[in-house]
């Protein structure tokens, strides 16, 4: 399962998407992001907001969700 973080649940109005397969990968990227993008360090109280954010997508194909391909964005096409 990839588990997925929008930024604009934390930061209204960045289209910002992050996908990793672990929490603490997802937490690393978005982390970067935030600093890089808003200027923000990881704190611990937005660590608790990134987890709350959170979503699991299901490998599934049966819905309209975008896959992995989809995946990359600004600045982090690759790792
Ligand atoms: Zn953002």
């Amino acid at each position: 399962m990839i588990k997925t973080l929008k930024c604009s649940d934390i930061m209204p109005g960045c289209d910002f998407v992050v996908r990793a397969w672990t929490e603490e990968a997802l937490l690393e990227k978005a982390a970067a992001h935030a600093q890089k993008v808003h200027r923000v360090q990881l704190t611990q109280q937005l660590a608790d907001k990134i987890r709350t954010a959170i979503r699991v997508e299901q490998a599934r194909g049966s819905d309209k969700r975008p896959t992995l391909s989809g995946l990359t964005a600004e600045g982090f096409a690759t790792d």
